[in-house]
């Protein structure tokens, strides 16, 4: 076997264990940006409602005190129908009375009407607000395990990584570049057995020529379908 292609066998072997070690840590962030997101969205949502409960409670108030000021006034105008001086006075008061009063109504009616919208608004800031604190619980649950994962495995990594390091040292950059290409694109099976002048990669037939080559184990040959680098065992 070609001496690079050895090198590069060592290598996809120890850049599947650095792969193995890493790939579900690799999907972390990922998944914590999509936790994130939903947990930002059930916030959002949270407040919204709280918002909706909170300006109904402030409107509510408002017809309260718009009410009572209202009966204060009809009250004051009854007993100016005792001091008006002339009928046109007294029809003008009374007129004004009316007025007041419907207006009183038209807040009690409005006031009653928040109060019954209120239930609703307070049973869905409560929902939402429970959903919110519970997504919360369990995406802080994930970070510690994602925490607790990564740190248990830092050291093996570290390890892999280093041995990966070693490994890599002598091979022509070039070569090294073309199978870390392949390693990504090519399923992590960038180095591919021959087998009865079938590429393992792609089980596509390679030439007699290129098996002639690999036997002779001085040139570094690519598979014409699918590039991989390949290799005889036994050669
Ligand atoms: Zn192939």
């Amino acid at each position: 076997m070609h001496e690079h292609v050895q090198k590069l066998l060592d290598l996809q072997r120890v850049d599947l264990v650095v792969s193995s070690l890493t790939k579900d840590i690799d999907l972390l962030p990922a998944e914590e940006d999509k936790r994130r997101r939903r947990l930002e969205q059930l916030e959002r949502g949270a407040n919204t409602a709280a918002a909706v409960l909170q300006k109904a409670e402030i409107d509510s108030r408002g017809c309260d005190s718009a009410s009572r000021a209202a009966d204060e006034q009809i009250t004051k105008l009854n007993e100016r129908l005792n001091v008006v001086r002339n009928n046109a006075e007294y029809q003008a008061t009374l007129f004004e009375i009316e007025s007041v009063k419907k207006d009183r109504d038209q807040l009690q009616d409005d006031g009653l009407e928040l109060l019954e919208q209120m239930e609703g608004f307070k049973a869905t800031a409560t929902t939402t607000q429970q959903a919110f604190e519970e997504e919360r619980s369990v995406f802080e649950g994930f970070l510690a395990e994602a925490e607790k994962m990564r740190s248990e495995r830092a050291d093996e990594i570290g390890a892999a990584r280093a041995k990966r390091d070693a490994a890599a040292d002598g091979i022509p950059p070039d070569l090294l570049r073309e199978y870390e290409g392949l390693y990504k694109t090519r399923d992590r099976l960038a180095v591919a057995p021959v087998e009865d002048a079938f590429c393992q990669g792609c089980y596509n037939k390679i030439t007699m020529n290129d098996v002639a080559r690999l036997m002779g184990g001085s040139a570094v040959v690519r598979c014409g379908s699918c590039q991989r680098i390949l290799y005889i065992a036994n050669a």
